[in-house]
């Protein structure tokens, strides 16, 4: 019995790594989920999924969840140090770091400083620590697993799931494929009007409002190329992003002597998630299975980082190092934020990023301390800037 922590269960990978641990009851047995405050939404998981511990982010949330469960065999907590303790609990085998966002990071580091299988959706945390992150995956021997749908089709599209000296072992590049997103060929100058459900209806696949964003703005693309330079030891300039607006193939190795491999299915999170599961086992998913002559083509184009500004700013970040893709990923999530709530343009999120990479000064990624630092400031500059934009 493998057992699982699941942060973040009542999001779109929560959702989906539910459907699939549900599958295989003989194999899986759920020890402990988290949620922010959906409360109705939890209460109808404990009854369903029986964990044994479930955590809320806040306690006026616990509290009411804890009321509807009274008498039943579910142990009730709320906040950071819970999220954290479930996360590195000795009874857990394997988490799934599923939370949005940078709230995600000190559970997920400490599922890997405790040394567990770690199943990675919440990339956020790996670009604003990727250093010191890779550096507890070495030190505990955590196994990190990518649940990202690229990372997870590179990683089956490595030698033996080696993502070590890649050089050494023939790959000359990756190509990380993105759709392009709801506004691939929108009109340039309508980009100004975009409204957020405009932003959040994604072609091919079905996500949290955040991550849907990122897809339409491509900074989803931006932080997936930081994320692949960490995951697989590469160096910026050997990723290149490709978009293929079908979302079959999810990313694609080439090798020295001319194979390129990629992993193709339909555009389903329960493929990597049972991936990631079962490995290095393969595991029933629910995902329908792909029928290639329904799709009938697969095309392929470079991306425009005139369209997509965020690709240029995420791939300066990482070339800087540092605590720049922190910075990057701060003032995105603000900024992502203030849109979605209708406070600022579609086009203003690049901007407001573009001025805080400029403006806040970076320091070197070792330390939590300092990369929480220059998180805290980006996310202070670029509510101020959005608050001079509305006075
Ligand atoms: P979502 O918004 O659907 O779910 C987010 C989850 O995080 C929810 O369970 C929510 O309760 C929890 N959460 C949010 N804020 C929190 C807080 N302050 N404290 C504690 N918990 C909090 O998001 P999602 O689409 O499931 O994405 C989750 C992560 O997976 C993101 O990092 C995203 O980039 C990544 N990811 C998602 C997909 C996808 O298809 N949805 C694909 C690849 C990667
Ligand atoms: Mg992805």
């Amino acid at each position: 019995m493998q057992k699982i922590c699941l942060l973040g269960a009542t999001g779109s990978i929560g959702q989906s790594t539910l459907d699939v641990l549900a599958r295989h009851p003989e194999r899986f047995l759920l020890q402990a989920v988290s949620a922010n405050h959906s409360v109705d939404r939890m209460l109808e998981i404990c009854r369903k999924h029986r964990p044994r511990i479930a955590v809320m982010a806040d306690s006026e949330a616990a509290a009411r969840l804890a009321d509807a469960l009274a008498g039943e065999d579910i142990e009730i907590r709320s906040g950071e140090q819970a999220l954290v303790d479930i996360a590195a609990d000795p009874e857990v085998d394997t988490v799934m770091a599923a939370i949005v966002g940078a709230v995600g990071l000190m559970p997920t580091l400490a599922a890997v400083r405790a040394g567990k299988r770690v199943l990675l959706a919440n990339k956020e945390a790996l670009v604003m620590a990727g250093q010191l992150f890779m550096n507890a995956v070495r030190d505990s021997g955590a196994e990190l697993l990518p649940i990202d749908s690229e990372h997870n089709a590179i990683f089956q599209c490595l030698p033996n799931g080696q993502t070590r000296g890649l050089k050494q072992r023939g790959v000359s590049r990756i190509w990380l494929t993105g759709s392009g997103g709801p506004f691939r060929e929108w009109p340039l100058n309508r980009f100004d009007a975009i409204t957020p459900e405009q932003a959040i209806a994604h072609p091919n696949w079905s996500m949290g409002p955040k991550i849907s964003v990122d897809s339409a703005t491509m900074m989803n693309k931006g932080l997936e190329l930081i994320e692949a330079c960490w995951l697989f030891g590469l160096p910026e300039s050997e990723i290149e992003i490709l978009l293929h607006p079908q979302s079959i193939i999810h990313s694609m190795v080439a090798y020295n002597d001319g194979s390129v491999l990629a992993q193709l299915g339909n555009p389903d999170m329960r493929t990597p998630i049972a991936h990631a599961l079962g490995y290095p086992d393969r595991i029933e998913s629910g995902v329908e299975p792909l029928d290639p002559v329904t799709v009938s083509q697969l095309n392929f184009e470079a991306a425009d980082e005139n369209r997509f500004p965020c690709l240029r700013l995420a791939r300066a970040a990482i070339a800087e190092g540092g605590t720049r893709p922190a910075i990057l990923n701060a003032a995105n999530e603000i900024a992502v934020d203030a849109f979605l709530n209708g406070r600022i343009a579609f086009t203003r999120i690049p901007q407001l990023i573009e001025d805080c990479m400029q403006h806040i000064e970076s320091h070197p990624g070792d330390s939590l301390e300092q990369i929480l630092a220059d998180d805290r400031a980006a996310r202070e500059r670029v509510r101020r800037r959005i608050a001079e934009d509305l006075a």
